[in-house]
């Protein structure tokens, strides 16, 4: 157990969700006092609103994972406090008095499709996937206040990853349940997702065509085998990635048949149709893949109508003033490192780095990283304490172990926590918790934050 005044260091952890979490425990672990600063009053971060709420199971799992990690001595949870609202990250960075800041905020900003002048449309026919999921995984909660939308028949999901599956089928439960509906059969969201709409729409002898429902199509700009759903073995020989490429085939193919949506692979959308100024389409030009890359193919555009356009091709950081940006990521120390570029004692961790990856590799990046800032930065971590692997993420490992020394000797005067600087930033901390609130309770917070009537 941490006794909090013999910590020689602080570390502001910014996000608490899988990332933060895992962080947060494992400097805790290791005698490191932690503040966690969480936009959201609860810290479950995509598992709540990126995941759909089918995932019950798993759901319930992750946030008890979470809440352990949190909820212990030395973790100080800060919610309702966003970085670069409500706390600069100037300030945080450098005049609280924290010996290290790891960013685990996520990637919460859709990537943009990248057709001048479509994001006009946002709302008016075109939906990005964040807003999208957050509406499915809450409207149902009392006092929902949100966005809000209504799924359009025959519509068009953009994507190829795995979150654009869950938006397909999100799209066909949410089509279908309504129909069915509509004819007097009421089937939760849970029974239908869990069954699959083939076997329950078989169970009434229906058809689609007979509820009238045209359903979605996803629009992939590479091959069913190319989707990033399963992933290659490391140093897999040619038969090896041959089987993964089934795999993946496969997994599309049962989807399409337990969730009746349809496929169009190789489009890529280049343009978009209006008609008395409403969106009403694509154009997308054919590609062929060679050699890995996405080769558009001359004279082969064509129109596609879509009554609504779901945009899901990947999550990138929110930009947050003061931190380091090239393009759609933060910067992050050559090639994707853990260290933020201009920063001696800023690290990012998870989804916040890549913009992608799944909850395993995000909490495993966070712990290698977070033992990392601790044995090779702050120096406290104990001897052969972390099986440190060197891959993960290509070079990120290998860049921090690569720069630790020198980073470690330039900030060999890392300063000390003094009593005054601990009072001074426990009163800061304090008084944000206040401001929401939370009394320091973490488990009695949580109960009060759940919504009761959620699915
Ligand atoms: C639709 C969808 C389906 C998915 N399905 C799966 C799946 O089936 N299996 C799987 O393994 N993975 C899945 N994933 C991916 C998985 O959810 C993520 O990889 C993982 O949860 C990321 O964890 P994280 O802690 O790095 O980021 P996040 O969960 O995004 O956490 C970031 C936290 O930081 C907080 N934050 C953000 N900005 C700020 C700020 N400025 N100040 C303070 N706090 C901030 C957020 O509120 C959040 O709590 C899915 C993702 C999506 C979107």
């Amino acid at each position: 157990m941490v006794v909090e005044s013999q910590s020689k260091y602080i570390v502001a952890v910014v996000g608490g969700a899988v990332s933060g979490a895992e962080a947060a425990a494992t400097l805790a672990d290791r005698g490191i006092e932690v503040v966690v600063l969480e936009q959201n009053m609860k810290p479950y971060g995509k598992i709540e609103d990126g995941l759909p709420r089918w995932h019950d199971k798993q759901r319930a799992q992750e946030y008890e994972r979470i809440n352990a990690k949190l909820d212990r001595p030395g973790v100080h949870f800060v919610p309702g406090v966003k970085l670069g609202r409500d706390v600069s990250f100037e300030d945080l960075a450098k005049h609280w008095g924290f010996s290290a800041v790891l960013l685990a905020n996520g990637a919460w900003k859709d990537r943009p499709v990248g057709i001048d002048g479509l994001d006009d449309y946002v709302g008016k026919g075109l939906v990005y996937q964040n807003p999208l999921v957050y509406w499915f995984n809450h409207y149902e909660e009392k006092g929902y206040d949100g966005p809000r939308y209504t799924i359009e028949d025959d519509c068009m999901v953009l994507g190829g990853g795995l979150a654009s599956y869950d938006v397909v089928k999100i799209v066909m439960l949410e089509l279908v349940g309504r129909a069915l509906r509509a004819r007097g059969h009421n089937h939760s969201m849970l029974h239908l997702e869990h069954k699959g709409i083939a076997a329950v729409l078989k169970e009434h002898g229906l058809t689609l065509e007979d509820l009238g429902v045209k359903g979605c199509t996803l629009y992939y700009r590479r091959r069913a085998l190319d989707m990033p759903v399963a992933a290659y073995k490391e140093n897999a020989t040619p038969e090896e990635r041959k089987k993964t490429e089934e795999v993946r085939e496969r997994l599309l193919q049962n989807a399409m048949t337990k969730f009746l949506f349809r496929f169009e692979p190789l489009h890529l959308p280049t343009g978009f149709l209006l008609e008395n100024g409403k969106l009403v389409g694509l154009r997308f030009i054919r590609t062929e893949i060679k050699d890995g890359k996405v080769l558009k193919l001359p004279g082969t555009e064509v129109e596609k109508r879509a009554s609504m356009i779901i945009s899901s091709i990947g999550s990138i950081p929110e930009p947050i003033p003061g931190v380091p940006q090239k393009g759609e990521f933060y910067i992050f120390a050559e090639d994707g490192a853990a260290k933020l570029s201009g920063y001696d004692n800023v690290f990012g961790v998870g989804n916040v780095v890549t913009g992608k990856g799944n909850i395993a590799v995000s909490r495993k990046h966070s712990a290698t990283i977070a033992g990392l800032v601790a044995r090779d930065y702050l120096k406290v971590a104990p001897e052969g304490a972390a099986v440190l692997p060197e891959t993960l993420f290509g070079k990120t490992e290998s860049k921090v172990h690569g720069q630790a020394g020198s980073v470690a000797e330039a900030i060999a005067q890392l300063p000390q926590m003094t009593e005054p600087l601990r009072e001074r930033i426990h009163g800061r901390i304090r008084e944000l918790q206040q401001k929401v609130g939370f009394d320091g309770d973490y488990r009695a917070w949580i109960r009060r934050m759940m919504p009761t009537d959620a699915v």
